[in-house]
């Protein structure tokens, strides 16, 4: 028996990533511990260059007191960006999907062991797809992880069932690029997917992780509306409001058609993801995204300053000062604190349903935080009394 640790670096992917590689490892008797580990995982994220260099520091700084550190993950498959650290560290060097064979292989299992074991209580991320078969100008995603490949419908719908019975309160469903998925086999689409996971007896409330908003069509409006455990959130990529960049950046929408796309689900929670400082932004291109950021009323905005990724088609372009960027950023998250703060001030005096997932905070139904105390991992119902900066202040309804 080895003792270890894991960690991951990223997107809500990478967790589930390192959560099968955590499972894996308990399954074959390992022992997890939260300091002092022999074995340490650093499930990696290369999204920006900011995110490798973090990542190859998690794994240095494991390196001086673990054994062996298991580098895996989306920054484990970019040529030699470990290259150099210290001897005791192992690339993966695979997919998702293959990282926690890989790792249980070289730990090697200690036998007759393989218990389930309930990892966190509040929330559980079922991965239905990995990869990605879209070419984002900027994205090294694909590169390092593939084209789209789905799960079955059967064993996404099974892994939610043992989430359940583990007491899981929320399911999140998440992917690379989460619309990809289908089950030709079984004839199972996304929207028809998110249908099924909703009406599985136990799932108190249902997530989508990100959905890019191609795949934000009648059928998926449907599912999301008329199930009615499905969370009225969504996280759907912008990238950039103006049509020039979206064009550079090889996304497949104009600015109108994400707007058109979005229209019916007016009401919902809509939160997002935007590069800042995209080689084609000017300043002009900018105040388009934050007014259709400010349309939309989009409570978050993840900022993601530009960075030139190795292998893409962007690699060698980067126009935009880092002094802009960093101005443009500040801008865009002062924007989406100012429309969160709107959203939260219209909740004051209704009553919801907050899953409680850590002390004296949680979620509503629609993602959005709210400050209450009550039992972690139980839903409590709470009645909104106020707001402070970091979501809605409620008591017990
Ligand atoms: S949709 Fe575009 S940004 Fe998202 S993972 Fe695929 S290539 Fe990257």
């Amino acid at each position: 028996m080895a003792t270890f640790q894991t960690r991951f670096l990223g997107c809500k992917v990478s967790f589930a990533d390192a959560q099968a590689i955590r499972e894996r490892l308990l399954a074959d008797g390992h022992e997890e511990v939260s300091e002092d580990g022999e074995i340490h995982v650093v499930n990696t994220c290369c999204v920006t260059h900011e995110a490798v260099s973090k990542s190859r520091q998690a794994a240095s700084r494991a390196a001086r007191s673990a054994r062996t550190v298991y580098v895996t993950g989306c920054a484990s498959n970019l040529e030699r960006a470990f290259a150099g650290t210290a001897p005791n560290v192992v690339v993966s060097g695979r997919t998702g999907d293959e990282a926690a064979a890989f790792v249980a292989g070289h730990v090697g299992a200690i036998g007759c062991v393989n218990a389930e074991h309930r990892l966190e209580r509040v929330r559980a991320f079922v991965k239905i797809q990995d990869g990605c078969s879209f070419s984002c100008a900027f994205c090294v995603i694909p590169l390092v992880r593939g084209g789209t490949r789905s799960r079955t419908a059967g064993a996404v719908l099974a892994e939610i069932r043992r989430r359940v019975a583990q007491g899981h309160r929320e399911i999140v469903l998440t992917g690379v690029n989460l619309g990809c998925f289908r089950d030709r086999a079984a004839g199972v689409t996304f929207a028809r997917l998110v249908r099924e996971a909703g009406s599985i007896p136990g799932v108190e409330r249902l997530r989508l992780s990100s959905i890019e908003v191609n795949h934000v069509d009648d059928a998926l409006v449907s599912a999301l509306l008329e199930t009615p455990t499905v969370s009225p959130h969504l996280h759907v990529p912008l990238q950039s409001g103006d049509d020039a960049v979206l064009r550079a950046m090889g996304r497949r929408y104009t600015a109108a058609q994400f707007e058109r796309r979005l229209a019916p689900l007016a009401g919902l929670n809509l939160t997002t993801d935007v590069i800042v400082g995209f080689p084609a932004e000017d300043d002009a291109a900018f105040e388009r995204t934050l007014a259709l950021v400010e349309r939309l009323g989009m409570t978050k905005a993840h900022v993601f300053p530009y960075s030139p990724r190795p292998g893409t088609r962007t690699a060698d372009a980067d126009a935009v000062s880092a002094h802009a960027k960093r101005e443009r950023g500040a801008r865009l998250r002062a924007l989406s604190g100012e429309l969160s703060r709107r959203r939260w001030e219209t909740r004051v005096g209704t009553t919801d349903r907050v899953l409680v997932d850590r002390p004296g905070r949680g979620y509503a139904d629609d993602y959005t935080p709210w400050l209450v105390e009550g039992e972690v991992g139980a839903f409590v119902a709470a009645r909104a009394v106020g707001v402070a900066d970091e979501g809605v202040v409620a008591v017990a309804a």
